[in-house]
């Protein structure tokens, strides 16, 4: 077997064991790359000879102490929104162009401290604004499952990059979705982590009261392992919450028993796939054949989720996203003055939907329009966080499909953003709302494409989503289906 198939734990063990070594499993990471990025194009920037430097360093410390740190030699993909130090980070805008961050992220810092061998970074929609991949300024993404379709977005080249066994884990970053629907869309398993629970220091802002990081993984256990290694308090991030950090491996039980699962009436309606229903719907029979008791729910204010994340989404990014002016960092056009050189510095290097989202953003903030939009919108997520408040007085974790449908084909959708928003419906409530979600595999439809199911939690209880998705996949073998690349 390829040892880069290995899961995330299988592979920790090997390496503890000394059956395996870190540059093993990194040269055949490498090799993986070599055979299948040609075609999935999951990667921006490779750093093959520093991932060896780390692969060579982890080896020496797992003969040294035979440490149980479970990242300790692991080949892990990073999502290009995250700052690496020395290595470029683009967040696939020609904006950034060779920007080289001067320090890493608080999250790849730890993940370094941990022994981690980073492979490379990982393509996505540029600032992380999109469903698809397909707004990278660099390339599209393509899904292993299925070339001609997208691996979703905008963590697409870190879910990909999974699927197809090019690392044995990565990092990506969930606004609305952008982990979990690109995780459904490649088969694996992916995390948004309460709001809070990671700190996005060194992180490029996009929706700053939204943006979490998360694990991207081949199985449930492997998601419960990295977010022990990424979570936690940091003082350079005044929103990450000082909460200590459970061992979420140990929650693994295996039972749902005396579960109460929340089934929203308002996630089953028109524009959700027949076969993703079905699935779903299968997946919630067996928690409940296993002894969870299931509800049906409602969350009434999900019908206004897109158009509230849109306003404030936009309105963040547009702030966020002034410090793009040519000066500092990144790229510069020429102007005959100031105002000129920071026009076209703006004009030359974001992409279309990056200005949309700064020209509707700054629409809804400007004076006159803000009580209208902004702030209603604010009063409108208040709302939707009440929901969820309500069902989980109820409940202790709430199901439903991650995506209306399967991958779409790449284009389809990229002529019209609204049916490309509309693909996020199921997750972005979660972000407005602020609590985890996870995203598993739960079946395939009829052209062999993957179909993931989401399990929504409390807020700082990603233990409880973690044992329920973790119980669902001993029972079945969805997790285990790899796509076939070779033709
Ligand atoms: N697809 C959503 C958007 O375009 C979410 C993106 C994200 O989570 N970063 O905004």
């Amino acid at each position: 077997m390829n040892p880069a198939a290995l899961t995330l734990h299988d592979a920790g063990e090997k390496l503890r064991k000394h059956e395996l070594s870190s540059q093993e499993l990194t040269l055949a990471a490498f090799q993986r790359i070599s055979e299948t990025d040609d075609k999935i194009h999951a990667y921006i920037t490779l750093c093959r000879d520093a991932a060896l430097e780390q692969a060579k360093q982890a080896d020496e410390r797992l003969k040294r102490d035979g440490s149980t740190l479970p990242l300790l030699g692991i080949p892990i993909a990073v999502k290009d929104n995250f700052l690496t130090r020395g290595l470029r980070t683009t967040c696939a805008s020609k904006i950034l162009g060779d920007f080289i961050p001067p320090y890493d992220a608080t999250v790849i810092k730890r993940i370094r401290d941990a022994g981690a061998v980073i492979t490379g970074k990982t393509n996505l929609d540029e600032f992380a604004m999109g469903s698809s991949a397909e707004n990278s300024a660099l390339f599209p993404t393509r899904n292993p499952w299925d070339g001609e379709r997208v691996p979703g977005g905008s963590s697409g080249g870190s879910a990909a990059a999974v699927a197809s066994d090019q690392c044995i884990a990565a990092l990506g970053t969930d606004t609305g979705g952008s982990i979990r629907q690109p995780s459904a869309f490649c088969g694996v398993v992916g995390l948004k982590p309460t709001y809070g629970r990671v700190s996005r220091y060194g992180i490029i802002a996009f929706a700053s009261s939204m943006d979490q990081v998360g694990p991207l993984t081949k199985d449930v256990r492997d998601c419960a392992l990295m977010l022990e290694a990424i979570a936690g308090h940091d003082p350079a991030d005044s929103t990450s919450a000082d909460r200590s950090v459970p061992r979420y491996s140990e929650a693994l039980t295996g039972d749902v028993k005396g579960l109460r699962l929340g089934v929203p009436k308002e996630y089953f309606v028109t524009g959700i796939a027949l076969e993703v229903e079905q699935a779903v719907r299968e997946a919630i029979r067996l928690l409940e054949k296993n002894g969870a008791a299931v509800e049906e729910i409602s969350l009434p204010h999900t019908e206004y989720a897109v158009a509230v994340y849109y306003i404030v989404a936009t309105a963040e990014a547009s702030s966020n996203l002034a410090r793009y002016d040519g000066m500092r960092f990144g790229h510069r056009a020429g102007g005959k003055d100031l105002l000129e050189t920071y026009m076209l510095s703006r004009e030359e290097g974001f992409g279309a939907e990056v200005k949309r989202r700064i020209m509707l953003g700054t629409y809804a903030l400007s004076a006159g329009y803000y009580d209208a939009y902004y702030l209603k919108a604010q009063r409108v997520r208040a709302l939707i966080k009440q929901d969820f408040d309500a069902a989980f007085q109820r409940c202790d974790a709430i199901i439903t499909p991650t995506a209306p449908t399967t991958a779409f084909k790449i284009g389809e959708k990229i002529e019209d953003p609204l049916q490309m928003y509309l693909s996020d419906i199921y997750t972005i409530s979660i972000n407005l709302a602020g609590v985890p979600a996870l995203s598993l595999p739960c079946g395939f439809d009829a052209n062999g494409l993957p179909i993931g199911m989401q399990v929504i939690g409390k807020h700082f209880d990603e233990s409880t989503i973690l044992r329920l998705a973790y119980a669902y996949e001993q029972a079945t073998e969805w997790h285990r289906g790899k796509p076939r690349m070779e033709d």
